[in-house]
């Protein structure tokens, strides 16, 4: 499979390429050149394939036979070794659990993927990568997890002071080894910007050979297209249009989606949900993108002013008739929500169903909910992100308590280790610099 940059159709690499250099010159963002149509049967037949089968037919597909099937079967099976769970809340709702992996948040999809597929690459070569990788507060525990003394590899983790959870601060700060934490003083869109500039700065490109573990890369995507099959797969009664409600930060996960459904699922629509910083819902109500910084809330993994994935939705959404706008409305409808709203939203879907929502997937349910007022017969499943138990203040507020999984306890006592560093890029380079 030959993956093409959206900022310039002509610049065509394979899947190495693509997934050890994700940022190209251009600065656009790589998308498979083809998507293939899977078969109808094996659609309408998912019920008879495991999680990690249907991985491996997806990937294959997304990834045109890029690697050997046994590698690749390989690679799915050890990555995706977690399920995903549907929950059904009532006739219309139900709730995909994503966050049973080890850091207990669904990025632990495209990081452990990712990881592997790297490893598998790097196998054959000498020369050693280094991940830097921007975090609002997931990102960085899963990378740092999935690489752990990969070798090979280093991780250099770039986080906003301040405005990640206690909790994840010690997921992305407490491994050492290969692994490197830097506190920037500034908020995500400072870290990601700081990563994208080091990207194409020729003085550190002579020293390092960088790659991305954002969802600029393309092997972050591929994993997540699995379980929109996986949702699927679980749902009862599917003669009802199947909409999937996606909390969404830099839209990775949406996007995901999307290919999913170019891939052959039926999904009827995208709920493209998000806390107050909307520019997403707002493009799809007034055709105008307006990126500015992000605003810090309560979801904090999706305070994103700047969604790098809009450049691949705008891309997939252009070919066709018709307007890029007009085609994105037909597939995703947007909604937005508050601080507010959402810890009401946890509040009641606690005294509705007994069940505890983080904030993110609470943002998800209040947009599926409202989907459905309009458009009661459906089926739409929300993504629950993370797990409840990363987001401790705001069940404190809510008096709500539950235990912590041992998989969170065990990072509560470990050490943080991290350098600090300005939002300047000037101060950031001297700082790789000096490693
Ligand atoms: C990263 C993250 C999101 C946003 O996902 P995108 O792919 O960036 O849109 C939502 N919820 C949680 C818990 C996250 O960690």
């Amino acid at each position: 499979m030959a993956f093409y940059s959206t900022n310039d159709r002509t610049n065509i690499v394979d899947l190495k390429e693509a997934v050890l250099n994700a940022f190209p010159k251009d600065k656009g963002l790589y998308l498979p050149e083809h998507i293939p149509h899977l078969d109808k049967a094996f659609i309408t037949n998912l019920e008879y394939y495991s999680f990690p089968e249907i991985g491996f037919i997806v990937a294959n597909a997304l990834t045109g036979q890029a690697i050997p099937e046994s590698d690749l079967y390989q690679i799915v099976e050890s990555a995706i070794n977690f399920p995903a769970p549907l929950i059904q809340l009532n006739e219309s709702l139900s709730i995909l659990e994503l966050f049973h992996g080890p850091t207990m948040a669904f990025k632990d999809f495209g990081a452990r993927f990712m990881a592997k597929l790297m490893a598998h690459f790097l196998k054959s070569e000498s020369r050693e990568t280094t991940i830097l990788v921007a975090t609002s507060g997931d990102t960085g525990g899963a990378v740092a997890a999935g690489f752990y003394d990969v070798p090979g590899i280093n991780v250099i983790i770039l986080y906003p002071s301040g405005k990640v959870s206690p909790l994840q601060e010690k997921q992305l700060t407490s491994w050492g080894k290969n692994i490197t934490a830097i506190e920037v003083s500034g908020v995500f869109d400072d870290c990601q910007a700081l990563v994208k500039e080091a990207f194409i700065d020729n003085d550190l490109s002579q020293r390092f050979s960088f790659s991305s573990a954002n969802s600029i890369n393309i092997a972050r995507l591929i994993p997540q297209s699995f379980y929109y099959f996986e949702a699927y797969k679980q749902i009862e009664n599917k003669s009802k249009p199947v909409i999937f409600s996606v909390p969404s930060g830099n839209y990775g996960n949406l996007t995901a989606g999307v290919l999913a459904h170019k891939l052959g699922l039926p999904i009827y629509k995208f709920i493209a949900a998000s806390n107050t910083n909307n520019v997403v819902p707002e493009y799809l109500e007034s055709g105008n993108f307006l990126a500015r910084p992000s605003i810090e809330t309560m979801s904090n993994a999706m305070d994103v002013g700047n969604p790098s994935n809009f450049a691949r939705l705008q891309n997939i959404y252009a070919s066709g008739s018709g307007s890029t706008w007009n085609n994105i409305k037909k597939n995703l409808v947007g909604y937005s929500y508050g601080d507010l709203e959402t810890l009401e939203a946890i509040n009641e879907v606690y005294k509705k169903y007994n069940y505890i929502i983080d904030p993110h997937g609470a943002v998800g349910y209040l947009a599926a909910n409202d989907y459905c007022k309009l458009f009661p017969d459906s089926k739409v499943v929300v993504f629950e992100t993370a797990h409840p138990g990363k987001f401790d203040q705001a069940f404190e507020k809510l008096k709500i308590s539950f235990d912590l999984p041992s998989k969170l306890k065990a990072f509560e006592n470990k050490k943080k280790q991290s350098l600090n560093c300005t939002s300047n890029y000037s101060d950031f380079k001297d700082l790789l610099l000096s490693f």
